[in-house]
């Protein structure tokens, strides 16, 4: 049983640990604890090394990594200097594995669980399709939460792309934000969306649910343990009532 959630904050991002942490803890039978970001206090000597080691190559080979010394250099700066702008791929799993061992042997049991906000994207790799796929969280100890998941991860209406594209070959880079949300139908979030903190936190309340439960995602669209495939499901499960389905209400909902 979990009785402390250590969630660690993302200062390069939008997203407001704070207030994830309080929404969390009304709602949960453990303490809830915001601490400073994760990479700096839990930070081993071979963390860049281990990030190196984890870099997608493509998105169609599931070998992992790169670990020539310019690349761990660049590994190095970045856990130094948060830096959102590297557009790199890691595997959720070898990161997790790495934040796993940086833990304190204390800390490491299964009562407390740690939630690592990050501001890396992540992914895991699809044996049914053959390539990489991009993910808002990935569940276990510690959970590791991406915040530029939240934003790449979940499919966007099909007009995005094609106004992207037209965009690109009309002016040879990419549409502005304001392009974008007045020309698609449907909705998404886009990067540093205000919307940020309220999506994240049913991502944060399914790493609770599964340590607790052993159960990842609520099968029920429109819950906020539902694994959203696409933007317009998310924001449905994530921003709009009511929060949980009947089963998940019973445990999570207030009233
Ligand atoms: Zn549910």
């Amino acid at each position: 049983m979990v009785d402390t959630v250590v969630c660690y904050r993302a200062p390069s991002t939008e997203a407001d640990v704070e207030a994830i942490a309080d929404w969390l803890e009304s709602r949960v039978d453990a303490a809830v604890a915001v601490r400073d970001r994760f990479l700096d206090e839990h930070r081993t000597d071979d963390l860049p090394e281990r990030f190196a080691a984890a870099r997608v190559t493509s998105p169609y080979d599931s070998d992992t990594g790169n670990t020539m010394l310019g690349t761990i250099r660049y590994e190095e700066r970045a856990l130094e200097n948060p830096d959102r702008e590297g557009g790199v791929l890691y595997d959720g799993v070898q990161v997790q594995r790495a934040l796993n061992a940086a833990l304190p042997p204390a800390e490491r049991d299964l009562e407390t669980l740690h939630v690592a906000v990050l501001d890396r994207a992540v992914g895991t790799w699809g044996d049914h399709d053959g390539r990489w796929h991009k993910r808002v969280n990935v569940l276990g100890q510690p959970a590791i939460v991406s915040v530029p998941g939240l934003y790449e991860a979940p499919a966007k209406p099909e007009t995005y792309y094609k106004e992207k594209q037209r965009h690109a070959l009309l002016s040879g880079d990419a549409p502005p934000r304001e392009v974008l949300e007045n020309q698609v139908d449907g909705e998404f979030l886009i990067e540093d969306d205000p919307r940020t903190t309220d999506a994240l936190k049913g991502y944060v309340l399914q790493a609770y649910h599964y340590l607790e439960t052993g159960e990842a995602f609520c099968e029920r669209a429109g819950c906020r343990l539902f694994n959203a495939h696409y933007h317009e499901d998310l924001i449905d499960a994530q921003l709009r009532g009511p929060a949980f389905c009947p089963t998940h209400a019973e445990r999570y909902a207030l009233e």
